[in-house]
């Protein structure tokens, strides 16, 4: 395949630093991670391909129009893969503002940025160029009964500011290919798990309070359903759609991985009591009985979902991981990797950051 020049916000990020160490390992196009490094970016998670000539970095931030313009100018990408974002659901509803600022306007600058770029592209350029938006399946709201699953077509009923901003994103995107023509692509997505996540998310948060003997907090019974997918399936369903989908359509993406996240941590612990039996801080008899019920959190949704069928049909992309065996893996990684989450920990990961520069 021709090698394409792929610009990707929030490449320091848990899915779009996956994405990038997927790219440049494994294909010939060239990469350029465009973040603003909030607190949730994290160059060390692109450390392993950084010096690699097929990647480049620029610190920007996606609402600041004329440092996109510039990049856009310089780089000269054939797609645009658009992953930054704020992420967190607790965060959210704490300070929604960010959520706004970075999911809502953020987007619509991108996007403008974008359009003005490709209308002055040549003519075969211009028919082969991507905007590809990643999303959610949180976007969808929440489903109650017990077989349904979320299709591409299922109306829009976001219940958080962080779903209520991605769905906004997501109808902007739409709206600049129906009313531009902007060659655009939506992905929406269940959880992802795997390594380099930051450690405010569930697994990860689990994973590392066990380690120092801290409650495993679980909010309200833990009867919420998720649907899982490893982090680097996800990064080969997104290349996957960004090189071969068809313009104007959305693809749901999961991992047919449902559990409930008393489950989840359940096995966690007991991954733990296998591979860190050793590791266990002194008066705790089993990982388990670290788990404490918590408050649930205001309009926590009850079930995720999502049928995946049509990315399988349409590309022939399906998850290599099982939630056994991706989990497995996760726990490994973190039990090797502690020098990267102990960066995270204690802020060191953020260090040198200003004047960062492409
Ligand atoms: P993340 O929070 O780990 O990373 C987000 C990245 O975006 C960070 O590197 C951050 O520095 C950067 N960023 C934030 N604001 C920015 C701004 N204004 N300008 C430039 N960069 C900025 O998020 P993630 O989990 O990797 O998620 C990536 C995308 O995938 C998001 O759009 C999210 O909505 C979507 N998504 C995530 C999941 C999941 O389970 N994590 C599932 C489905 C979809």
């Amino acid at each position: 395949m021709e090698a394409f020049r792929i610009l990707i916000t929030g490449g320091a990020g848990f899915i779009g630093s996956a994405v990038i160490r997927y790219l440049v390992e494994n294909t010939s196009h060239v990469v350029a991670n465009l973040d603003k490094l909030t607190y949730a970016g994290n160059l060390d998670s692109v450390a392993a391909v950084s010096s690699s000539d097929q990647y480049r970095f620029y610190q920007v931030d996606v609402c600041d129009c004329a440092a996109l313009d510039k990049v856009f100018a310089e780089f000269q990408p054939d797609a645009v893969m658009h992953l930054a974002a704020e992420s967190h659901v607790d965060r959210s509803i704490d300070g929604p503002a960010d959520f706004i600022e970075t999911n809502i306007v953020g987007t619509y600058t991108l996007l403008e940025a974008t359009r003005s770029y490709w209308q002055g592209l040549p003519t075969e350029r211009k028919a082969a160029f991507r905007f590809h938006h990643i999303s959610t399946d949180e976007v969808y709201g929440d489903l109650h009964g017990t077989d349904d699953l979320f299709t591409e077509t299922t109306p829009y009923a976001p219940s958080s500011p962080y779903s209520a901003s991605k769905a906004s994103s997501d109808h902007l995107v739409r709206a600049w290919q129906r009313t531009y023509g902007l060659p655009t692509l939506v992905t929406n997505c269940s959880n992802n798990y795997g390594p380099y996540h930051f450690p405010e998310k569930l697994i990860p948060h689990m994973i590392l309070n066990a380690l120092a003997g801290k409650p495993l907090p679980v909010y309200g019974d833990g009867n919420q359903i998720r649907d899982w997918l490893y982090v680097e399936d996800h990064a080969r369903a997104l290349v996957k759609v960004v090189t071969e989908g068809e313009v104007g359509e959305t693809y749901n993406i999961g991992g047919h991985n449902e559990k409930r996240n008393i489950e989840v941590v359940r096995t966690l612990c007991s991954l733990l009591e296998e591979l860190a039996a050793d590791q266990k801080p002194a008066g705790v008899a089993r990982y388990e009985d670290l788990i404490t019920f918590v408050k649930d959190r205001p309009g926590h949704d009850v079930r995720y979902a999502i049928d995946a069928s049509k990315i399988e049909r349409e590309l022939g992309w399906k998850p290599e991981e099982t939630f056994e065996t991706g989990l497995r893996k996760t726990v490994a990684w973190y039990l090797n990797n502690r020098e990267w989450w102990q960066r995270v920990l204690n802020g060191d990961y953020q260090l040198g950051r200003l004047g960062e520069k492409a």
